[in-house]
């Protein structure tokens, strides 16, 4: 190791540790499920998974991947535009053109990779992007690779949104991102209001549906829950999320697909997803589409958990979907919480700066289909014992 680097990285770790920003990761040792075993304890109650509907370790959903081992191998074998795209990688994009009523879509590795690929192909440097002040890492990546000017917004703030709209009147085209569903507070994006503003101010808008998938509108987005999905012009979604595999996808217009495989970059030099993640992703869309009583007990188990939290005296925050903060404020104390805990048989992480910010630390829960009553009512208890020697509650 270059003595230079060593010494900076050994720096930046210890001031991390000093702040209370320091996160060790926790390895499961089972699928992810509503009770896994981490670090080597079993029977952990597990509030931290973005597997909102089970999918992730579903009997159909695994036995897709396996045959699709057999049939296609374990890999791509190349870029998807050189000769890295076989049949599955299309049927998977066509069941999710018509599963969100678009013309096409294309999917990427991830949907962190979909943000980056989309945001700086379809913006110049005469344009203007106009984003939310909270919008996802992986939307704030895509907009700096974009040579497009930037503006941002006040969170789900109309007015601010309109000010940048009006100081971005010369830019030649302008888009609008934002979150549907914000992933640390849970709230939603008022899309009938932007589209409203983009329709007087001329803009297109973009939708990062990442935590909408699977959850709003049936299972097909915040752009659905609202029915302006023919107004938004482009919108992302997750395969990684409650649909439980891997990928991040873009719905929109033929042309908008069509430019993307043409000059988007981590389409262009980037292996697509092995084949069975494809297949594996196409079985899970058709569990979601045909059993609606998984978003349904999705929507049932995220009332209760929520009801008992409040009924403890915790704060949810503004959260209107599952994604349940349980705000805390400090860093030392959200991360005592964590601890506390996991003592007790519970994994919800903390969640501090930079994900989130200074002083505003939390316990991010996110209740799913899978949990029982009883995996709710034994992590209330546990939430109760530490938030009261916290003096959280
Ligand atoms: C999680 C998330 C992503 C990234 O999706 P991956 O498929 O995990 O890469 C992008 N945008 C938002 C809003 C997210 O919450």
């Amino acid at each position: 190791m270059n003595p230079n680097l060593g010494r900076w990285l050994d720096s930046q770790i210890a001031t991390l540790k000093e702040q209370n920003l320091y996160k060790p990761v926790v390895v499961m040792d089972t699928p992810s499920g509503p009770r896994i075993t981490v670090n080597g304890k079993a029977d952990i109650i597990n509030l931290s998974s973005n597997n909102y509907l089970g999918l992730a370790n579903h009997p159909k959903v695994k036995q897709a991947a396996i045959e699709a081992v057999e049939r296609w191998g374990a890999g791509a074998g190349a870029v998807r535009p050189i000769i890295g795209t076989m049949r599955v990688h299309v049927e998977l994009e066509q069941r999710l053109a018509a599963f969100k009523h678009v013309e096409a879509t294309l999917v990427f590795q991830s949907g962190f990779t979909a943000n980056a690929g989309v945001i700086p192909t379809i913006t110049d440097g005469d344009d203007a992007i106009i984003t939310d002040e909270l919008n996802h890492a992986s939307i704030i990546d895509g907009v700096r690779l974009s040579k497009a000017a930037r503006k941002i917004y006040k969170h789900c703030d109309m007015a601010s949104l309109e000010q940048a709209l009006r100081e971005t009147s010369g830019a030649k085209k302008r888009l609008i991102i934002t979150d549907g569903v914000f992933s640390m507070d849970g709230d939603i994006a008022p899309l009938p209001d932007i589209v409203a503003l983009a329709d007087r101010y001329d803009a297109a808008i973009m939708v990062d549906d990442a935590h909408g998938s699977g959850v709003l509108g049936g299972g097909r987005g915040t752009a659905f829950h609202f029915g302006v999905h023919d107004r938004i012009d482009v919108q992302l979604g997750t395969l990684s999320k409650a649909v439980g595999v891997m990928g991040g996808y873009i719905a929109g217009s033929a042309s908008l697909i069509d430019w993307l495989t043409q000059r988007a970059r981590p389409f262009l030099f980037s292996t697509g997803h092995p084949p069975s993640t494809a297949a594996a992703t196409i079985a899970a869309i058709d569990l979601m589409e045909n059993d609606r009583s998984l978003t349904e007990r999705l929507w049932e188990n995220a009332r209760y958990w929520k009801a008992g939290l409040q009924r403890l005296g915790f704060d949810p925050g503004i959260s209107e979907t599952p994604i349940t903060p349980v705000m805390v404020g400090d860093e030392g104390q959200a991360q005592a919480l964590q601890r506390g805990l996991f003592d007790e048989g519970v994994l919800a992480l903390a969640i501090v700066f930079p994900t989130v910010a200074r002083g505003k630390a939390r316990i991010r829960t996110m209740p799913s289909a899978m949990h029982s009553r009883a995996d709710f009512d034994d992590a209330l208890a546990a939430f109760e014992k530490v938030g009261r020697q916290l003096r959280l509650i």
